[in-house]
């Protein structure tokens, strides 16, 4: 992989463009995405965004998201402009086995491929030019940067400025974790500088639910968390049962591990949830716990230090116990 500087110049060439991002896209994925699409799109590009999955209602105001093709719903579209494309630009994420069943397509196309990310250990010898920067607050940060460092901050506008705010807004917890730098701040204040409403951001992503999904929450933390105070680490699990009747969607379980952190004393929280096809995982840590290398080792995932995801084909039942018998490795660390 070469240094994405050297791949600027051929920002100035129009053609064939698709940006893609890890799947189940959340603020992050998309915002980074629908960014750098407006972005290229100014310069004169054919840019087509393509999620591998569908992605959660509250993203659905950002503009620009009703030209998203979902790979799942439109898979035949989506792979020829796939392998027709000049430049491929992944986004958020840096394994290809994130976008799931694009995996192989994205693999075999034979273009220019463009990495922008700031997960853990990437797989640098699939892309031909990128970046990989861990102590990047987010991917919206790091599309900020492409945008000033080739030369075309005049190029900003509101569009941009939504979107990539609300990667970083999504990303930073809002500007509360360790990765909001003074970058982050200056660069927030220059998105404002462009007209940026920041307040219908921090709206739509968190003020947008249906009541059904405040009823879950609640529901949820007092029928489902388990506090582990041997090891200052909290566990929530949710059943397929109690999807179904909260009527649960895509979306309406971002954030839910949050409230496990925010318990006095909680150092790492996780989070399980029984999916159609896997038991899905959430990690979140404060401080040293390092989520990433749990996931890594025990839950066939990744991520970052303080927040990291991963997966289980086992039942529900016995990936719990899973985690609770290898969590004593940890008991240590976790004082
Ligand atoms: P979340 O818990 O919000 O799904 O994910 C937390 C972080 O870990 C995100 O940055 C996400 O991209 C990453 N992540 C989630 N699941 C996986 C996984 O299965 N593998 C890897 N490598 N990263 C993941
Ligand atoms: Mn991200």
């Amino acid at each position: 992989m070469q240094p994405i500087q050297e791949f600027y110049p051929q920002l100035n060439t129009p053609s064939r463009v698709i940006v893609t991002m890890h799947q189940k896209p959340d603020g992050d994925a998309m915002g980074s995405a629908l960014g750098l699409y407006h972005f290229l799109k100014e310069l004169g590009h054919a840019v087509t965004v393509i999620s591998p999955t569908n992605w959660a209602n509250f993203l659905d105001w950002m503009p620009g998201i009703e030209q998203v093709v979902d790979f799942e719903k439109n898979r035949e579209k989506a792979k020829k402009l796939i392998s027709e494309t000049e430049i491929l630009f992944c986004l958020d994420f840096n394994i290809l086995h994130r976008t799931k069943n694009m995996e192989s397509f994205l693999a075999e196309a034979n273009c220019c491929k463009v990495l922008i990310d700031h997960h853990q250990q990437p797989q640098e010898s699939e892309f031909t030019y990128g970046i990989s920067d861990t102590s990047k607050s987010s991917t919206c940060e790091m599309v900020y940067d492409l945008i000033i460092n080739s030369g075309y901050a005049n190029l900003l506008n509101s569009e941009i400025a939504e979107c990539l705010y609300t990667g970083v807004m999504t990303d930073t917890g809002s500007f509360r974790f360790p990765s909001t730098t003074a970058s982050v701040h200056t660069m927030v204040a220059k998105l404002k500088e462009t007209g940026l409403n920041h307040t219908k951001v921090h709206d739509h992503i968190y003020d947008n639910f249906l009541e059904n999904r405040l009823r879950f929450i609640g529901y949820a933390l007092l029928n489902r968390m388990e506090v582990l105070y041997e090891y200052n680490a909290a566990l929530m699990y949710i059943t397929r049962p109690d999807l179904n009747r909260f009527d649960i969607k895509t979306g309406d379980t971002e954030g839910l591990v949050n409230y496990l952190l925010s318990i006095q004393g909680i150092k790492f929280g996780a989070l399980v949830i029984d999916r159609d096809e896997e038991r899905k995982w959430s990690f979140r840590s404060k401080g040293n716990f390092d989520v990433n290398e749990f996931a890594r080792k025990h839950f066939e995932g990744g991520g970052h230090k303080n927040a990291a995801g991963g997966r289980s084909s086992d039942s529900l039942e016995s990936t719990i116990k899973k985690f609770k018998e290898v969590i004593k490795e940890y008991q240590n660390q976790l004082q």
